[in-house]
């Protein structure tokens, strides 16, 4: 028999499946092919070949090898390690890895091109189209080309002297010209390019914390760090990742402006046969520079030489859903595949990422000082038990006294509400219901522009109704606490006059809405920006000055292992909009517990003294970076088949040394979707093979087609 091929397809399936390589056909590691499966023709990867000789067992042949382009020898092996990392099939990365290589194919164009043949009769308006038919093009460009009427173009084509083709739009993506002005950066900035300059040059995984506040010109640094990679090698390729697509377009025109031609754009929004394009331009090295979500570390880079993740520290980059993954923590897996460079930047990095700065994983470049004249914000703290707002609103004397000054400067302010709708809960005065949706355990939130009760877990919504559903009563329901729809309320009724605009993913759904409400924002065209932590993040407002934080102990509430941490992320970067420019800037935080450690650590800017609490209350309890966690989430729409799958779950468990296995225990949000919910939480200690522990656990127990499992390595949410 002739070789086997291994067969890797894009599906929850534990291993590759073994094909026979027909005759007259020679496969490649990485090749794309068609494979039969049941019924089913599916598109797969080939992940090992190997001599037949011996191979008793008859196979099914390989049906079909595509043209298009391999999936890179690295690429493959980054996808298996991530399925190891994340306890899961292979097949569920390599979905993601093949996402733009299955997305159809941009449609052919029409276009007209000559033929040779001389015209049976010739007109100077003829002439003059033949004259401008030098290469193909749409039959309306040449037309207008030869500034004749498309009549004339027609009877060329007529005639067979022109002819009409298909050709598939060209993969156009203009190298970048890394010689470009570049902006003089200052000492502490030219220090910091200096060194990764040099991890560049040295070649190899190396890995560097680019740490500095927000507006020090991180950016600009790494822009001057990718100018070095990309003059120094003519065919590496860049990814750059962000956590939102609302943050791509400002860096995607901040690349361009340096490099003379945009970077390919890689997310949710981009349209699928763009991303068969970006796809096979990223897979033959044509493409240099991506800019993209977390995702975008799944395509098929043939000669990847550096990766950035910015904002590092953000919750976005872990994916919940489908494929469970960190992509700051996969890019540094990729970067060491790849023999690459990976700078992680953020103006308050993660607790692990820090960890790996402090033990000299990652080398620690600091950048001191915003650039220029530009200060950081002045930062108090508004104790709302001593000045509280009035009863039914949000905001307090202090803070609507700042944006009274800041208005009538001329100045912009953004009140800052990492919550969307009107308000988080609806209740009934008569009853004491709180409204929530038919089959999940989480209260409705009312949104005002649509008139709507919307379940922001499943995405359920209902017309707010008259009467209680619960008992009846009319005109009971009212609404409890407030969303960004509330403070715009609140705001407009204070400043009658003020232009005001609420940024949130209601508002703002996709990249074009955000760089439009953006370019405004920047222009000076809004006065207050009530916004969710989708503007708190990344964006440049040369006139904003104030910055007032509505409710500062918001993510502090319910608190999980990250809770302290994220807050006070969030916030500094909130706070750290202010002031980016000569104008000074300052924040107002609207607290009831002024005294938290978070709240004090803002205020005094004292990050360092924030992370070595945080650090040494986790290192005692043996939490992440110190111990490492995962989560089981066991969900069934039958209670009691559900709790004795956990049963047989728990006593399934095996016995290792450095390891805790806590639960099971009903989840947080016990019912979603019909679903009840159960988890365990094991915590091990860093030197154990959390991974081998867990596969080893799940291989113990058969899932009943009723229960849905799932593991979540290094879980970020607790719910
Ligand atoms: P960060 O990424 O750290 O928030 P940016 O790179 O966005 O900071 O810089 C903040 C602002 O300061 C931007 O408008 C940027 O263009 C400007 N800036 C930073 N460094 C320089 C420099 N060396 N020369 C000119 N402008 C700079």
């Amino acid at each position: 028999m002739a070789r086997v091929a291994s067969i890797l397809l894009p599906l929850p399936l534990p291993e590759a499946f073994d094909y026979a390589e027909p005759e007259g056909m020679t496969l490649s590691l990485g090749d794309q092919v068609v494979v039969p499966l049941g019924p089913q023709r599916l598109l797969g990867v080939v992940s090992a070949l190997r001599d037949g000789a011996g191979h008793n067992r008859p196979l099914k042949p390989v049906m079909e090898q595509r043209p298009s382009p391999p999936l890179p020898p690295n690429t493959l092996a980054f996808v298996q390690w991530a399925a190891r990392y994340a306890v899961d099939a292979p097949g569920q990365p390599l979905a993601i890895a093949l996402r733009g290589a299955r997305a159809p194919k941009p449609r052919a164009e029409r276009v007209i091109a000559a033929t040779g043949q001389a015209p049976a009769r010739s007109t100077p308006a003829r002439q003059r189209v033949l004259t401008a038919a030098t290469a193909p093009m749409a039959a309306g460009v040449l037309a207008a080309a030869a500034g004749v009427s498309a009549s004339v173009v027609k009877g060329l084509v007529d005639e067979g002297v022109l002819e009409v083709r298909m050709v598939e739009p060209p993969l156009a993506f203009d190298p970048p010209d890394p010689t470009l002005a570049a902006s003089a950066l200052n000492p502490s900035q030219a220090a910091a390019r200096q060194a990764l300059s040099a991890l560049w040059d040295a070649g190899g995984f190396q890995a560097a914390l680019l740490d500095g506040v927000t507006g020090s010109g991180k950016t600009e640094v790494y822009l001057e760090a990718v100018a070095h990679a990309l003059a120094a090698d003519p065919q590496a390729q860049i990814l750059v990742l962000l956590p939102e697509i609302a943050l791509t377009q400002a860096v995607i025109a901040r690349f361009a402006e340096r490099f003379g031609a945009a970077p390919a754009e890689w997310h949710s929004g981009v349209a699928p046969p763009q991303r068969r394009r970006v796809w096979e331009a990223v897979a033959t090295g044509q493409c240099r520079i991506v800019v993209g979500a977390r995702s975008a570390l799944f395509l098929p880079f043939a000669h990847l030489r550096m990766i950035v993740v910015d904002e590092e520290h953000d919750g976005s980059y872990k994916q919940e859903e489908g494929f469970i993954y960190q992509a700051r923590d996969l890019a540094v897996v990729r970067a060491k595949i790849e023999g690459a460079l990976v700078v992680l930047a953020s103006a308050t990095p993660s607790l692990e990422t820090l960890y790996n700065a402090e033990t000299g994983r990652y080398r620690w470049l600091k950048l001191s000082d915003r650039h220029g004249a530009a200060e950081l914000p002045d930062i108090s703290l508004i104790d709302l038990r001593e000045t509280p707002p009035e009863h039914g609103h949000w905001l307090s004397p202090p803070l609507v006294k700042a944006l009274a000054e800041t208005y009538a400067r001329g100045e912009q302010s953004l009140l800052f509400l990492n919550r969307r709708g009107y308000a988080p809960l609806v209740l009934c005065r008569s009853c004491g219901e709180k409204l929530t949706a038919p089959d999940t355990d989480s209260w409705l939130v009312e949104h005002r522009y649509t008139g709507r009760l919307v379940c922001h877990l499943t995405g359920f919504s209902m017309k707010k109704p008259e009467a209680c559903p619960h008992c009846g009563a009319k005109d009971s329901l009212v609404s409890i606490g407030p969303g960004v729809e509330r403070v715009e309320e609140e705001a407009r009724s204070l400043f009658p006059e003020a232009r005001i605009a609420v940024f949130s993913s209601d508002t703002v759904f996709d990249a074009e809405a955000a760089r439009t409400l953006v370019e405004s924002m920047a222009a000076g065209e809004i006065d207050i920006l009530v916004a969710t932590q989708a503007a708190a993040k990344g964006h440049n407002f040369p006139n904003l000055t104030l910055v007032g934080v509505v409710d500062a102990d918001l993510g502090l509430r319910g608190g999980d292992l990250r809770a302290a941490e994220r807050t006070f992320q969030l916030l500094a970067q909130a706070s750290g909009r202010a002031g980016r420019h000569e104008r000074p800037g300052r924040a107002l935080l609207q607290t009831y517990a002024p005294e938290h450690a978070v709240m004090q650590a803002l205020k005094d800017q004292d990050r360092d003294a924030f992370v070595a609490a945080e650090m040494a209350a986790r290192e005692a309890s043996g939490l992440p970076p110190f111990g490492r966690l995962a989560a089981i989430i066991a969900t069934g729409t039958d209670p009691a088949a559900l709790e004795s799958f956990v049963r047989s779950l728990a006593a399934a468990a095996p016995n290792a040394e450095g390891v805790e296995v806590y639960g099971p225990a009903d989840a947080p949000l016990t019912l979603i979707r019909g679903r009840r919910r159960k988890r365990f939480l094991v915590r091990a200690n860093r030197n154990v093979d959390l991974q081998a522990f867990l596969a080893a656990w799940r291989a113990r127990v058969r899932v009943p087609g009723s229960i849905r499992m799932t593991i979540d390595v290094d879980p970020y949410s607790f719910l």
